[in-house]
This record gives C-alpha cells, structure tokens and sequence, in this order.
C-alpha cells in the first residue's frame, strides 16, 4: 500500500532542497517516533519526515546517561517486535546500547534520511481552511496532513518546587540532564528523589562522593533485580536461532502479564510480592531504624515497582545518610529541612522524573477553532486509545493518555498504536478520507470506562503517585492486560470518528510554490 499524497519528500531531503508539504509529520526519534517511521516506511511510503529537537536519536536512551541508566523491563522484551536484537549484553541493557540498537534500527529500516534534528517544534496548528497541520520549528515551517506526537511522557524533565533551588549557588542538574563534565570525587552531594533514575545511579556515584545525603520523601518498593550478562554463547543461539530468543521473549511477556492480574484485577494478590519485598529490604539492610526509614507504608505497586540489587546495600555504607525529614529551602551553599538543620553541600542532583500529566506539548498543539490541546485537557489528559483527541483531527499521540504501564514494555503499547495509526492511514487512502476525528461521545464513553475500571485497581487504593494527576484522576497508566489493548487496537474502527473525503487538493496560503 501507499499512503504518499504530497511531494516526494524523501526525494527533496536527499537533495537538501527546503522542505514544504508532507503527507505525514512524526514528532521524536525515540521508540514512538522511530517505530512509526518505520513502519510507514515498510508500508512502502516515503512521504514524511520525523522532527527531532534534539541532535542526535534516541529519546529516553539519548538523554538519560546517568550512571547505571538501563531499562527495566528485560530487553529481549524491550525492543522492537520486527527487530529482534540477539546481541543484547545484559539482561536489562544499557542506555547505551539501547540507543545503539535505535540508531541501527534507523538505518537499517531506512529512516535515518527522514529526520531532521534541531527541528523542535515550537507550534502545530490545525487549518481548518487548508486541512492540514502548520507546523512551526526551529528550522522553519512545514505543513502535513496527519501529525503524530511522538514526543514521549518522560522527555521534560521536572524540577521540584523547593523554595530557594534556582539560587542554589554550587552544581545543580536533573538526572536526565547529567552534567558529565562536572567531578563528584570527594564532594557533598545530596539527591533529592528515589525514583527509579535514583536507585540506579547512587549505588554508582557513593564510592566516588565525599558524602552522600539522600532526601527520600517516600520510600519506593524495591525488589531484586538479578541482572546478570547475557553470555556470547547465548548470543550466538539467538544469532543462529531467532524462534530461541521469541521464545524467551514470549516467556517474558506473559510472566509480565500476570502482573496486570494482580495490579488491575486482584490487589491482594500482591501481598506475597509485598512479603517478598520486604524480605529482600530485610536482607540487604540490617539496622533496623534506616530499614523503617526505607520501609514504606502503602500498598506494593500503587507508586512503580523498582527493581534494584545494589541501592539497599549502597545505603548502609558510611558515607551515606538518608533524610526523611521534608526539605524546607535550599539556600546558596546548603539544603534546609523542616527540622532546621542545614546541610552544607556542593552537588544537588534532582531525581524528581518529568512532567507527565502536564505535557508542555499540550501548550503548543491547537486544534479545531485553535483550541489548545492544554485547554482540551484543563480537566485532565484524555484521548481514545490513547491517541486520538476530539477537536484535533488527523492528530495522533504516541503513548498518550493511559496506555502507560506498571508491568511491562512500553514498545508493546506503542507496536500497537502504530499498527492502529496506519490501518487508519490505509482507510483514508483507499476510502479518499480528508480528515478524520473521534466522535466526542466515543472519546467520553471510553475514558469513563477507562475510570471505572481504574477504581478496583492498586492505583487508586491512596498513595499520591506521578500516575495520577492534579486531580488525582489516573490518567496515565492502561488498566488492563497489554493483550486487550492490542486487541482493541488491531483495526482502525472507522465509526468511532467522524470522516470528511477528500476534496481537490487546497495548497495553504502562503506556501504555494
Ligand atoms: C530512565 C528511564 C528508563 C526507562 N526504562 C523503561 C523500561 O525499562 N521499560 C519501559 O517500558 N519503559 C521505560 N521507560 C519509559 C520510556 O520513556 C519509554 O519506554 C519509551 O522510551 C518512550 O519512547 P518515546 O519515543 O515515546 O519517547 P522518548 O524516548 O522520550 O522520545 C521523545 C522524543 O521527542 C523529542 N521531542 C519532544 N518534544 C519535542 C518537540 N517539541 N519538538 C521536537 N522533538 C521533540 C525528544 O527530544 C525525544 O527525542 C524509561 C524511561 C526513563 C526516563
């Protein structure tokens, strides 16, 4: 199939001639962004371009390169079903590696031609007289068609609001931003965070640092994580045999979906996960008034689950001390807490992860009667299947509302929203469809769905958590076996939108050649 409308765009981009029109306009180079273009590209169209703000590809595994960065879900598991990658070192790899394997994905699927980095986008508009998108970046304008953001949950990261931070007179950066210019030897550093980012890279830094000061405002459920290499042999049976590694990925996927069961379905169902957690901070921590500190009171899974082997027994060690006292400011050369002490440090590393129910894309995307995708939401982020807006035609999300996951890979959802976004791409181009956009009423009645079935979940059952929004509506995280989410989105269900056809093509004001 084809689903190429404009110009041959690809064509222009070999030629470095500017770029106007294109049928398609994929936001990001991480999995999302990626993923579709490959996929669009293996359907065989070559009309689009992926607009990446950064330099370099990658997302998540270009800009989180904090010491210890690896995933968390095995990587047989995390990576690209149509791209299998039997050289995986480690059980949970490292960042490294996972934007290695991106960018050999890029080139080998040839899409690497299609981005075009330093193109943030700073505006997209939908033009009602036009239809089409206008997009506004830092390289320039361009129209499309159809949009796709891809532009990641967990790609702005977010500062704490702890008065007196920005004045804060020694190094300051976020985990995702690590400032690997800066030397810790020897210096009083303090995190503020134990989030996943944190688990990981305390145990790397605290031999290193001089002091290490931990400000844990709740303590996360951490369970063993047994990483271990992936030895060549191995490696050369899944080179050989690629059903050996499938095989071992479907394992993985199903052992993981039993963790839906219990998070979604049967809460209590957790409690021996609980028993194990506690067993594994009992273990690794034996004085028993730093293991209350670290023991949280709330049930396992309502906040992520981390896994970690080496952050408990990291927290023991003499120059590491965990503060659970809340801070109270941060002043030029030291981090006050409620209590009044003042700790003198040099380093605040800020692990306190991204802004997820507040994308700061939703301030720049308007759609129908220029309404802001922000104002869409002023109630909370809500889409069908994650990714259709009503009042924003031919917009796509990658991983947008509620198709994140406590359990399992992230590429599994966006697999699925991608093959969801191409039978709509095929539908329009063989049923000549100008645009397409969700009925309201299906949109409503799916999210109150969504609601009512997050309300038996561990989610809902009274931490406060980054899943939940300001209003404490979970408007992040699927609740559901990953499976019933592929199922749903299998086939584009043209009557769930309302579809406009075609008309004789109108080329927008102002970028007529
Ligand atoms: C440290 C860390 C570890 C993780 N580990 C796992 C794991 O083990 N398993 C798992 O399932 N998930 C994990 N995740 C979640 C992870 O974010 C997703 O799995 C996945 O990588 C998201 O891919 P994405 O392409 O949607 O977004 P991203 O990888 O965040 O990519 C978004 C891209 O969009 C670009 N962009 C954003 N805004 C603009 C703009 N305005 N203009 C142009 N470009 C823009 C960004 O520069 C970026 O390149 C992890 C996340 C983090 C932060």
């Amino acid at each position: 199939m084809s689903i190429s409308a404009g110009p041959d765009v690809a064509a222009r981009a070999e030629s470095g001639a500017e770029l106007r029109d294109v049928r398609v306009a994929i936001v990001g180079t991480g999995f999302s962004g990626l993923g579709m273009a490959i996929r669009l590209k293996q359907q065989g169209s070559d009309d689009f371009l992926v607009l990446e703000r950064g330099e370099d590809l990658g997302g998540t595994w270009r800009d989180n390169t904090y010491p210890g960065c690896a995933c968390d879900v095995q990587s047989h598991l995390y990576s690209f079903s149509f791209a299998l990658n039997p050289d995986w070192t480690h059980l949970y790899s490292p960042w490294d590696e996972i934007q290695e394997y991106l960018r050999r994905c890029a080139e080998r699927f040839g899409v690497a031609s299609h981005i075009r980095y330093r193109s943030e986008v700073t505006d997209a508009t939908w033009d009602e007289e036009a239809q089409r998108w206008r997009i506004t970046t830092s390289q320039g304008p361009l129209t499309a068609a159809v949009l796709v953001l891809g532009n990641g949950p967990l790609s702005a990261p977010s500062l704490p609001a702890i008065p007196g931070l920005a004045g804060f007179q020694g190094t300051l950066f976020h985990s995702a931003q690590w400032d690997h210019a800066h030397d810790l030897t020897g210096e009083r550093v303090a995190i503020i965070g134990t989030g996943a980012s944190a688990i990981q890279f305390v145990p790397h830094i605290q031999p290193q640092v001089g002091q290490l000061t931990l400000f844990q405002r709740t303590p996360p459920w951490i369970v063993a994580r047994r990483d271990h290499p992936i030895v060549p042999w191995r490696r050369a049976v899944y080179r050989w045999a690629p059903f050996a590694q499938r095989s071992v990925r479907a394992l993985m996927y199903w052992q993981r979906e039993i963790g839906a069961l219990a998070l979604v379905y049967r809460p209590s169902m957790l409690r021996s996960f609980e028993n194990l957690a506690r067993r594994h901070l009992a273990a690794q921590v034996p004085d028993p008034t730093l293991r209350a500190k670290l023991t949280p009171n709330y049930t396992i899974g309502c906040k992520r689950i981390l896994l970690s082997d080496d952050f408990y027994p990291t927290l023991t060690r003499d120059n590491v001390e965990v503060v659970t006292e809340r801070i109270r400011e941060v002043r030029a050369a030291g981090v006050v807490t409620e209590d009044g002490v003042e700790r003198p440090i040099d380093t605040i590393i800020v692990a306190t992860g991204f802004h997820v129910t507040d994308s700061p894309l939703a301030q720049l995307v308007r759609g129908r009667g220029g309404q802001l995708l922000a104002e869409a939401w002023r109630d909370g982020m809500q889409a069908y299947l994650g990714a259709a807006v009503a009042g924003f035609p031919n917009l796509f999300i990658l991983i947008g509302p509620n198709t994140g996951l406590g359990h399992t890979s992230m590429v599994y959802m966006i697999e699925s929203q991608i093959a969801y976004i191409l039978d709509c791409l095929r539908t329009m181009e063989r049923r000549q469809i100008q645009t397409c956009e969700v009925r309201p009423e299906v949109q409503a009645a799916y999210n109150d769905e969504l609601q009512r079935r997050m309300r038996g979940t561990v989610w809902t059952s009274g931490c406060s958590s980054w899943y939940l929004d300001a209003r404490g509506r979970n408007s992040t995280l699927w609740p559901g076996f990953t499976y019933e989410f592929r199922r749903k989105t299998r086939r584009f269900d043209a009557a769930s939108y309302a579809l406009t056809p075609q008309e004789a093509p109108r080329v927008p004001a102002g970028l007529r050649r």
